[in-house]
């Protein structure tokens, strides 16, 4: 029997996590390393949790497409995290949106989501400034229970886990890649696939591959205290704020495509300054204040969220394509920029399944 082919996976975010088991699943011996003293502790965490069905990228017909194909087999992977027993409503702004009413329903019909109209002044909450309103079947995730089912999983296959383990070069030795962490040399392996989101571009360039520019972004989305049963509200399209149920918390996620970005730089590397920081260092960023200005944009069109208080804040990194803002972007994508060196650049997280699909086919051409 021939051996087993030895793959190391960077980062154990749900791409990563997603992608090792798949790859075990096949037969592969799988090593993967990942930064953090926990799994998807990262952005995999520290998003807004929706589990997106397109109707957040009328401007990008590509990202909404790759939603509608990952959303159903992610509800169905992962069914306990899944949380769709709420409301949750998309609306266009009266003012200010990127697309019209009409646009938007011709957006949605072409990729075939289905909604509700709903008339926004009977909405619970009563949404205001608003020209349109749709109910939709999208849902959240509770990224918490995902984190433990997927640690779980992982601790029942064969993956071999390597917490607090930073990887800081990756270097060809003949066909094979040689790892190196903060630990040391961590052996050879015959695949290396790059699941390190904002990192990405790290080893890429030090692999001498391309490093194409980003938009990386430093974000806080607020957990909110706020005394109304679980409800979505989305408002389209641009600088404007979603309001979401977190998880089974019974508290809300408040982001604004604006407020909530603390940072940003468009580079080919993110900035080292943002790993490891705490939330004291976000505390000098004034969160009360960033809270009260949300607050302020919010309730321009739910006034009764006027009431909500401000308990935590999920922070961190992200990375986009640079110079999308016309289109608000957010594929994922697939690459072997190397023999046996793949990269998975996320977009949304229900992606992960397909990406992982994807993953596994490329090596397992690279085993045959
Ligand atoms: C504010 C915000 C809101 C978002 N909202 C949503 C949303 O509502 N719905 C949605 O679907 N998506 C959303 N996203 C996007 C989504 O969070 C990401 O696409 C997804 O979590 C990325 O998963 P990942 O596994 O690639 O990255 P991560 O979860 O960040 O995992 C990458 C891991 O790699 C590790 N790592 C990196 N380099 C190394 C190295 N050299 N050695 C060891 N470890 C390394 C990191 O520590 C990290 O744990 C949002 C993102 C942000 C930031």
């Amino acid at each position: 029997m021939s051996e087993a082919h030895r793959v190391a996976v960077v980062g154990c975010g749900v791409f990563g996590a997603v992608t090792a088991l798949r790859l075990a699943e096949e037969g592969h011996r799988v090593t993967v390393f990942e930064r953090a003293r926990r799994p998807l502790s990262q952005a995999s965490f520290n998003n807004q949790n929706r589990l997106h069905l397109g109707f957040h990228y009328p401007r990008d017909r590509t990202t909404a497409e790759q939603c509608v194909r990952g959303y159903q087999r992610f509800r169905e992977e992962f069914a306990p995290c899944v949380v769709t027993d709420f409301p949750n409503g998309y609306f266009v702004a009266e003012e200010g949106s990127a697309v019209t009413p009409r646009q938007y329903l011709d957006f949605c019909d072409a990729v075939g989501l289905r909604y509700q109209r709903v008339e926004p002044a009977d909405y619970r909450p009563p949404v205001t400034g608003v020209a349109l309103g749709l109910l939709t079947e999208e849902a959240v995730i509770d990224c918490g229970q995902l984190r433990d089912l997927l640690t779980a999983r992982l601790a029942d296959s064969t993956v071999t886990v390597r917490l607090g383990t930073d990887v800081r070069e990756v270097v060809e030795r003949g066909d094979r890649y040689l790892l190196r962490t903060d630990e040391g040399d961590a052996g050879t392996f015959d695949s290396v696939v790059n699941c390190g989101f904002a990192d990405i571009n790290r080893l890429n360039r030090q692999l001498g591959h391309p490093a194409p520019e980003r938009q990386y972004e430093y974000t806080a989305v607020l957990v909110v205290e706020w005394d109304h049963p679980p409800v979505g509200v989305t408002v389209m399209d641009g600088r404007f704020t979603t309001l979401l149920p977190f998880g089974r918390s019974g508290h809300f996620l408040l982001y604004h495509v604006e407020h909530s970005v603390l940072d940003r730089v468009t580079a080919r590397v993110a900035p080292t300054r943002w790993r490891g920081r705490e939330p004291e260092d976000l505390v000098r960023e004034d969160l009360e204040g960033r809270f009260r200005r949300m607050l302020g944009e919010a309730t321009r069109f739910v006034p009764s969220l006027g009431t909500a208080r401000l308990r935590d804040v999920l922070h961190g990194p992200r990375v986009v394509l640079a110079h999308r803002d016309d289109t608000d972007a957010r594929p994922s994508m697939v690459n072997t920029p190397g023999p046996g060196y793949v990269t998975v650049f996320s977009g949304k997280l229900d992606h992960s399944v397909w990406a992982a699909d994807e993953v596994v086919r490329r090596v397992r051409e690279r085993a045959a």
